[in-house]
């Protein structure tokens, strides 16, 4: 493994820290923490800790002697000097006498002695770093160590490979025992460069960041190449000529993993897909169901993905239905092998745990690739990151001998544990988490207010415009996951190929709302065929064309969904020389009815929002003024020329699509959004 070290750096991390108050011990535990984080064979997401012994002046302006450790929530990639909280180190010695501590107990007495009450909580490893007697403290579940590590005869192995450089501790789960256990083990063998906790990861340490950071690095590189030496490993693949497409099969997996609400909505999740040679070479191996199903390698990712993934069969194209059906039988055994193993853990611990859902979060997909799945794409995405490394580490494991991980009761200590399960409900979901919405002209000024409202609400969108720019720029402002997909509406290849992107990117579609349009002026009697036809292609049938792409996934889903469209008040109250735009739309006003009709069976909705007067690409500043002039009245009176007086916006459009999206028990419906207008009422 590379060592990253670099004086220039190191000097530069001081430098500017010191201009930031913080000392050099901890700009140089900064520094390394970093070199640590970025090195995805180390540690991913949060994983991992690291630790600096220093002084500090503590409230009263008294130097105290402080370990300064990892803080939850902080990603050591990324840390900063805040990410690092400085407790006081007397006390955490002290705690070493005590025969037990819970683990509550254990987080209480942490912040107990933190310098900065407003510090994030630190590692519950921190008892462990504070143990050890070095400066400086590292922490990684390197996936080189996993693999000697993981094995039924992992210890001997790594005694083999390390000698005399390291002590071995035997599997205890993180806590105050593991740092009993880890300290003595150094005690009674001093001239340890690192620690080994087996099935979980590596602590090296030193009188200096670097000494600590070298060793962590050579230790790592020692595993490196006891790995190298064995043969390599390949699994026998099963034949994967003619795999359905990933925008084919994900979605029937996303749907399938969904749970039925008590409310009787869906809880989804949203899927990340990833392929690769490496990712291939493993789901296509034609004993997956035995490697690939034996569990995760550290307990540290088992909040994420769960201890088991799911394993599918090879999708052949064209035989999608029957792919549905196995995916349905593959479900139904994870989830009662799950509740099977909660009961009798849970049993095992006295009945005193709640229930996490039975879904998994990453599914192995021969011919296809995989996916991580989770509330937010970004969950997804730390699940599929976990299962990439996984692959890797159980791929290392099998050229060393064979992969073999912590029993399931050892992980479920983990996964139940009593410091998560005190999370539980404590935040509550947004209405549309794990939603996928598409907003057809994301771009425009009624697409983006109501993809950037979705977006607020939980779900992750995606905005679909004609104009590639105006949809990544509406795209930036929402935030990192929203999804801007060039389409052109009118072109049934384009849209086919957006919906395919977002099937890819999200793993489905829940909610369409069909925004895009555009209006010409003509009177009807000299009207051009061709106009009409245009207005047509873009007011009608690109409504027609969104609808089915998306209706067509929502089926394979099976969960039901979302089509919103925004109509016109011309629908239904034409306005001289708005033909063009009427006529389709009020074609469009009859699509909603006809997929309400059709597919209230399968759990999809079909509900239009009327809306009149709204700023935007339709209704310009400069429209406003002219038309204002030409009634002769100010801008503001023609704005506000409705029952309630009021200028309507886009975001009250939006708001309405909100409601539409949501309420559950509305099909074949039309919200009227314009301030109040007899002659545009529904009847
Ligand atoms: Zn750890």
């Amino acid at each position: 493994m590379k060592n990253r070290w670099a004086d220039k750096d190191a000097a530069a991390i001081i430098e500017s820290c010191r201009k930031a108050g913080v000392n050099e011990d901890v700009a140089l535990r900064v520094y390394t923490s970093r070199l640590i984080g970025v090195e995805p064979e180390l540690v991913i997401h949060g994983g991992g800790n690291t630790s600096v012994k220093t002084q500090m002046k503590d409230f009263l302006g008294v130097e105290q002697s402080v370990i300064c450790v990892k803080g939850s929530g902080w990603d050591l990639a990324t840390i900063e000097a805040p990410g690092l909280p400085a407790l006081l180190l007397h006390p955490l010695h002290a705690v070493r006498q005590r025969e037990t501590l819970s683990d509550e107990d254990m987080v209480r007495f942490q912040r107990l002695n933190l310098l900065d009450p407003s510090s994030p909580n630190p590692s519950v490893e921190t008892l462990l770093h504070a143990f050890l007697p070095h400066k400086f403290v590292d922490h990684t579940h390197a996936t080189a160590i996993l693999a000697l590590s993981d094995q039924k005869n992992g210890l001997e192995i790594c005694r083999k490979a390390f000698g005399a450089r390291v002590a071995i501790v035997p599997y205890v789960m993180a806590g105050f025992q593991l740092a009993k256990k880890t300290a003595a083990a150094f005690e009674a063998d001093p001239d340890v460069v690192g620690i080994l906790l087996e099935k979980h990861g590596l602590f090296t340490f030193g009188d200096t960041a670097k000494q600590s950071y070298d060793r962590m690095i050579e230790l790592v590189t020692l595993a490196e190449t006891a790995i190298e030496a064995a043969p390599k490993w390949t699994p026998k693949p099963i034949a994967t000529k003619n795999a359905a497409t990933p925008a084919d099969v994900i979605p029937v997996i996303r749907g399938a993993c969904a749970e039925m609400r008590e409310d009787g909505a869906h809880q989804r999740l949203i899927a990340d897909f990833r392929t690769s040679e490496q990712i291939l070479g493993f789901v296509n191996g034609e004993t997956l169901g035995d490697y690939g199903a034996r569990g995760v390698v550290t307990p540290d990712h088992i909040i994420r993905t769960k201890n088991h993934y799911l394993i599918t069969d090879f999708p052949a194209a064209g035989a999608i239905d029957e792919f549905q059906k196995s995916v349905k039988r593959a479900i139904d055994t994870y989830r009662a092998d799950y509740d099977r193993y909660f009961k009798d853990n849970n049993a095992r611990l006295g009945g005193t745990k709640t229930k996490l859902d039975s879904a998994p979060r990453v599914a192995l997909i021969p011919g296809v690739g995989l996916i991580g799945m989770g509330v937010s794409a970004k969950e997804a995405m730390i699940a599929a990151d976990l299962a990439e490394i996984t692959i890797d580490t159980v791929i290392k494991a099998e050229r060393v001998g064979a992969f073999d991980p912590l029993p399931p009761a050892d992980l479920f200590d983990m996964e139940y544990w009593s410091l998560e399960q005190a999370k539980l409900g404590q935040a509550k979901p947004k209405p549309l988490a794990g939603q996928v919405a598409v907003v057809t002209g994301g771009g425009g000024t009624i697409g983006a207010a109501t993809a950037a409202l979705f977006a607020a609400n939980g779900a992750e969108v995606a905005l679909l415009d004609r104009d590639a720019d105006a949809a990544s720029r509406a795209a930036a402002e929402i935030g990192k996951t929203a999804f801007a997909v060039q389409c052109d509406l009118t072109d049934e290849v384009s849209v086919k190929s957006a919906f395919d992107a977002v099937a890819r990117r999200f793993g489905g579609v829940d909610i369409l709302v069909s925004n895009a349009g555009a209006a010409w002026e003509s009177m009807i009697a000299d009207m051009d065929d061709a106009l009409l036809r245009k207005s047509f292609e873009i007011n009608f049938f690109a409504h027609q064309r969104a609808a089915q792409a998306a209706v067509a996934i929502m089926k394979r889903q099976g969960t039901g969904g979302a089509l919103l469209f925004n109509v016109s008040k011309q629908a239904v109250n034409p306005g001289e020389n708005f033909g063009a735009y009427g006529l389709p739309k009020a074609t469009t006003l009859f699509l909603v009815r006809q997929y309400a009709l059709e597919c209230g069976k399968d759990g999809i909705r079909a509900n239009a929002v009327n809306a009149d007067r709204i700023r935007s690409g339709l209704l310009t500043d400069e429209m406003i003024a002219k038309r204002s002039k030409a009634r002769g009245v100010s801008e503001t009176a023609y704005t506000r020329s409705n029952l309630l007086q009021r200028e309507v916006t886009a975001e009250d459009v939006a708001q309405a699509f909100l409601h539409h999206a949501l309420a559950l028990k509305t099909t074949g419906d039309v919200t009227t959004v314009d301030g109040g207008n007899v002659a545009a009422m529904m009847r």
